[in-house]
């Protein structure tokens, strides 16, 4: 099954989730599957630790989707990986039936400037798979509508786009984007550039301040809509230095009210990426089920019969 075809048919649903770090994480993992897989999704893929530390949690979510009856799709990252280990890792993916994958550079990790493995960015990665493996692999990339946090400008970006297009990717998965009318300018500018690929948004859903922030400031520099800082402006939650009493008893309120406002506010955000007809929506699920099931249905991209 090749989801960038359907892509070309339809408006996808898929979900990302990430392999827990305990044998009590994962039984949860399970229920949320099972729960999350009644929509029918096309896909649900599985993040991967840069560097491959989780990549036998990371395979085993992936067993987990696939018994589950939806397609898995595994992130992979080059971080301190070499092309012989890319190739005996691929290798098992393909055994165990994952041939759908996610080609991405990863973060370097803390304190490093480099790879640290055989490959400098993810256009090699694709390259690679396509070298080594043919059409064995289903390939999608990352693309930053924002332009990538270290990239040079937002052009040089796109024609990173263009050249993972040209080594062979099949899809675009985006990074989170809040703000709409840059999502706009680049989604026209990526298709004046020659980027033909079908695009999947990536929607990380509103629903803990401290994630939202940590997301948007401190790992992606992303842009916050004005109705999304208003939100945390809102229900804020952080101690205020200024204040003699920094926390209210209200805490747990504010945090249930944000959340409340935040399932709205994403909701209203799926309306308008699905108005400028984005071949996919691509739901971070965190792997939570029962807001992200909310979301879902309110939104009506999926209902349950
Ligand atoms: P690249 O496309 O290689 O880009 C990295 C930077 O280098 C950019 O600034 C780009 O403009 C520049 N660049 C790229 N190619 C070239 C070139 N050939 N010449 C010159 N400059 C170039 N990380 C994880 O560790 N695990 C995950 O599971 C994971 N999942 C993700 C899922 C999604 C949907 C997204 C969007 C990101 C995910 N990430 C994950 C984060 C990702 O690894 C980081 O954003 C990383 O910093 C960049 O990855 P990339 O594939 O976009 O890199």
């Amino acid at each position: 099954v090749k989801l960038s075809d359907m892509m070309k048919k339809r408006q996808l649903l898929s979900f990302e989730l990430f392999p827990p770090k305990t044998d009590r994480g994962m039984a949860n993992l399970s229920e949320t599957i099972q729960q999350l897989c009644r929509y029918k999704p096309e896909y649900i893929s599985v993040t991967y630790g840069a560097g491959g530390g989780n990549v036998g949690a990371n395979r085993q979510v992936c067993r987990m989707v696939r018994n589950a009856g939806t397609v898995p799709v595994t992130h992979f990252t080059v971080i301190r990986n070499t092309k012989q280990g890319i190739r005996e890792q691929l290798e098992t993916y393909l055994k165990e039936g994952v041939d759908h994958i996610l080609a991405l550079r990863g973060d370097f990790p803390r304190g490093e400037t480099s790879t640290g493995g055989d490959f400098n960015y993810a256009t090699d990665l694709v390259k690679f798979i396509r070298d080594e493996f043919g059409e064995q692999f289903e390939i999608a990339v990352a693309g930053s509508p924002e332009g990538h946090i270290s990239c040079r400008s937002l052009e040089a970006d796109i024609g990173v786009l263009k050249m993972k297009q040209d080594n062979g990717a099949d899809y675009i998965m985006t990074q989170l984007c809040w703000d709409m009318e840059q999502f706009e300018r680049w989604l026209d500018k990526i298709r004046r550039a020659g980027v033909t690929l079908p695009v999947d948004v990536g929607i990380m859903p509103i629903l803990d301040q401290a994630a939202i922030i940590n997301m948007a400031l401190s790992r992606n520099g992303c842009v916050m809509d004005r109705e999304l800082s208003r939100l945390i402006s809102k229900y804020w939650i952080f101690p205020n230095p200024f204040d003699k009493a920094p926390f209210d008893d209200s805490l747990e309120q504010k945090k249930a009210d944000f959340k409340k406002a935040g399932i709205e506010y994403t909701i209203r955000q799926i309306d308008k990426y699905r108005s400028l007809g984005v071949e996919g929506i691509h739901l971070y699920a965190m792997n939570k089920w029962k807001d992200v099931s909310q979301i879902i249905e309110r939104s009506g991209i999926r209902t349950l019969i």
